[in-house]
């Protein structure tokens, strides 16, 4: 499978079918707490790397398989609402089956009238609202020169009022970057005009691009979770890995291919599969040169450079 991924656990969505429609750090912003690292092609134009047809086969082979997945995310390794035929994926899909579809987006392109149709047409779109102006968007999410944070944001409150879906906003906060009771009055006043279902407030779990970032501790971050009126996401219970491929460091890479796992995480996933030889394992790993091994928050994290 080249597109199609999962079903991976997501601790918002359940058993996620991952769609990724194109190339990996591909973006149009280069947020400093990102946990696929660094962004390699900074664009804000539309891009087709990966023909549709190609994408919608490998969904109906999976589809064929009858796996339990409780959701399509179109989510890609950057950001995916660049890909030019978004619209007709969602469409797609949704004639495939009634598999409810999610858009995971930075929510930067809902400025294009053809990103906004689309996302009318899914079933959740979460978007992410980390900056409280423009300074700050510069700031965290280091946005591709054209980007303007006050139309990105007034695109999306008059989306959120037009949208009939489920709408999840997600806000990261990072220390000393949008932590302040300032900052978060401001935020504050930009979340209240936006109509949301559920908003999530995260801090970053994973290793960041920027090895500066820092996450908050549980408190502040339910202090601020409390203040937003959101949900601090650390109280969603742990999702658990799963893969159906039967060798167990051909699984781990598979996962770890679009999604970083720490070692508490492969742990519990070769636990799960009573696997007895998890040193080789991780010899394997770590002497694996398209592996990079990052110590963050006191333990290594796993991910693809
Ligand atoms: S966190 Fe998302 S929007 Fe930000 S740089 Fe990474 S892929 Fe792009």
């Amino acid at each position: 499978m080249n597109y199609v991924y999962g079903p991976i656990p997501s601790r918002r969505l359940g058993k996620s079918l991952g769609i990724s429609p194109i190339q990996k750090k591909t973006c149009n912003l280069a947020c400093v707490y990102c946990m696929l690292g660094k962004t390699d092609k900074m664009t804000n134009e539309s891009v087709e790397q990966y023909p549709l047809e190609d994408i919608l086969d490998e969904v109906k082979l999976v589809l064929d398989n009858r796996l339990e997945i409780d959701i399509i995310s179109i989510v890609g390794e950057g950001e995916p609402t660049l890909y030019a035929r978004l619209d007709e994926l969602v469409s797609s899909i949704k004639t495939l089956t009634n598999i409810p579809v999610a858009v995971i987006t930075n929510a930067t392109r809902l400025t294009e009238a053809s990103v906004y149709q689309a996302l009318l047409k899914a079933d959740f779109v979460l978007p992410s609202v980390d900056a409280y102006d423009e300074t700050s968007f510069k700031k965290i999410n280091r946005p591709e020169k054209s980007l303007n944070y006050q139309k990105i944001i007034d695109s999306l409150i008059k989306f959120s009022h037009e949208y009939q879906g489920e709408l999840w906003v997600e806000t990261m906060i990072c220390k000393g970057y949008n932590d302040t009771d300032e900052a978060v009055d401001k935020l504050k006043s930009i979340l209240r005009k936006i109509k949301y279902q559920r908003l999530y407030i995260n801090s970053p779990i994973r290793p960041p691009a920027l090895e500066t970032v820092k996450a908050l501790d549980h408190q502040r971050l339910d202090t601020i979770a409390k203040k937003l009126g959101g949900i601090n996401i650390d109280v969603l219970a742990d999702p658990k890995f799963y893969s159906d491929i039967k060798n167990d460091l051909q699984a781990i890479l598979s996962i770890i291919k679009r999604h970083p796992m720490n070692q508490f995480e492969i742990n519990a996933f070769l636990d799960s599969r009573n696997t007895s030889n998890k040193h080789l394992i991780y010899e394997r790993l770590t002497s694996n040169g398209e592996i990079e091994v990052i110590n963050y928050k006191g333990f290594n994290t796993y991910r693809f450079k």
